[in-house]
């Protein structure tokens, strides 16, 4: 009988063995992981550290085995043989493949300074990050993160609402430079300063120091030292690709697949964080880390497997949670895109909505705003051009938008 074997057990892959069984799938499926865990969720980790839930399972314990998912855990596969058709973990158990499903997600990315390896220096991407955060973040702790993003935005968020002493170190010009616009990246580092949090931009670390071996401070390159007794590095993440380097599956910025989540083999499907994929609504060769994306191509691949027609195309998008701030972000914001503000950027609730030179949204960040979330992601997946005195008007309808 067919066999799928998903290497990654995190949510990609968790996500696509658990379609697999509700398709009625009869093969075997073997989900591996490296972690010892099976799949949970990653977003608590940045947000909800500190509190009791922030381990969050993606299916509850009983599922993989009332399923008839083998779970080979804490086994890192270590090596795929294309022509045999197998799979090879690090304590030698060798499994033989139908369908062979790359879903090893990302890492987080590593500094080469000086003082990078000393104790409570720590990244966040696994539980045991989060725990290990989870204890060194406490009331008059010291921390400081290096990266605005949004990762390091939200373990700011709760670490300064658990009374520690926050300092955000960022080396562009402004918050979440690469990922958001400029008018959200204001609001946002407004509404973090007016809880306390120190956010320094254009700033780049020279070092970490320590005394005994443990984290003591940062030094700028301008000289100026940060004194704190804990350093999150949350400056991007990275394809976990050599598996399917070494097997010679094509890739560039990630394991290249197409809109059906096949790689340059047949027989080798790839899913998730991992992936680097032209996207069909922003018409662009992206790699995207969001859990919408890698459950969109958890559909595709279960569609492969199960010779089902592919599902429909999916506006890309990404939530976000800050203090009480929920924000939803959909589309892609390009270089020529034009920004209409609907509500007040200074305020907990508004929408930016960004119109490429036809008047046509292709992006839409919104700040507790969930129906402007919603007709925003409309937009840009219809195409629908938009009248722009309308949009900007918070009293007017938004379907009234619509032209
Ligand atoms: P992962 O979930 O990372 O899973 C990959 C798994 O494969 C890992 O367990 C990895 O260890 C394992 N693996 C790697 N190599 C091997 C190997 N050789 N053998 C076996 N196993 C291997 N997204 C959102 O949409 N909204 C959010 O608010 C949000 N917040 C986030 C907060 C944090 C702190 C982080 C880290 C991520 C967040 N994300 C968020 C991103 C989201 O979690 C990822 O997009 C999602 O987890 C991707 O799923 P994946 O299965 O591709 O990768």
């Amino acid at each position: 009988s067919p066999t799928v074997v998903i290497v990654g057990a995190g949510h990609a892959g968790g996500t696509l063995a658990g379609m697999l069984r509700q398709q009625k799938f009869g093969g075997r499926i073997v989900l591996c992981g490296d972690e010892t865990h099976p799949p949970y969720h990653r977003p608590p980790l940045s947000k909800k550290y500190a509190d009791d839930e922030f381990v969050q399972w993606l299916k509850p314990e009983s599922f993989y085995a009332d399923n008839e998912i083998d779970t080979l855990l804490g086994d890192p596969v270590s090596r795929i043989d294309r022509d045999a058709r197998t799979a090879t973990t690090v304590s030698g158990t060798v499994l033989e493949y139908t369908t062979l499903v790359l879903a090893t997600g990302a890492a987080p990315r590593t500094l080469s300074l000086p003082g990078s390896d000393l104790e409570g220096v720590l990244s966040l991407r696994t539980l045991a990050d989060a725990t290990m955060l989870r204890e060194a973040v406490h009331s008059g702790s010291a921390l400081a993160i290096i990266g605005g993003g949004y990762v390091g935005l939200e373990v700011a968020a709760s670490a300064r609402a658990r009374g520690c002493d926050v300092t955000v170190i960022e080396r562009e010009d402004r918050v979440l430079a690469r990922v958001a616009s400029r008018e959200l990246s204001t609001a946002l580092t407004d509404f973090h300063r007016n809880r306390g949090t120190r956010i320094l931009t254009g700033a780049e670390v020279r070092g970490i120091t320590g005394s005994d071996g443990r984290v003591a401070g940062i030094e700028l390159g301008d000289g100026t030292e940060i004194a704190c007794d804990v350093v999150l590095v949350g400056v991007g993440a990275i394809p976990n690709d050599a598996l399917a380097r070494e097997s010679g599956l094509e890739c560039l910025a990630g394991i290249v697949v197409d809109g059906s989540a096949h790689t340059s083999d047949p027989h080798v499907l790839a899913i998730g964080d991992v992936t680097y994929r032209l996207h069909d609504t922003l018409g662009k060769m992206v790699r995207l880390e969001s859990i919408p994306s890698a459950v969109e191509q958890a559909k595709q691949a279960a569609a492969v497997i199960m010779g089902a027609p592919l599902p429909p195309h999916e506006v890309p998008w990404f939530w976000s949670d800050q203090f009480d701030l929920k924000m939803k972000m959909a589309g892609m914001i390009g270089p020529d895109t034009q920004p209409i503000l609907r509500g007040d950027a200074s305020a907990t609730s508004f929408a930016l909505f960004h119109l490429d030179s036809d008047g046509i949204p292709v992006a839409v960040e919104t700040v507790n705003a969930a129906g402007e979330f919603m007709a925003g992601k409309k937009f840009i997946g219809n195409r629908t051009k938009v009248d722009r005195t309308a949009l900007a008007d918070p009293a007017t309808p938004l379907r009234e938008a619509a032209l």
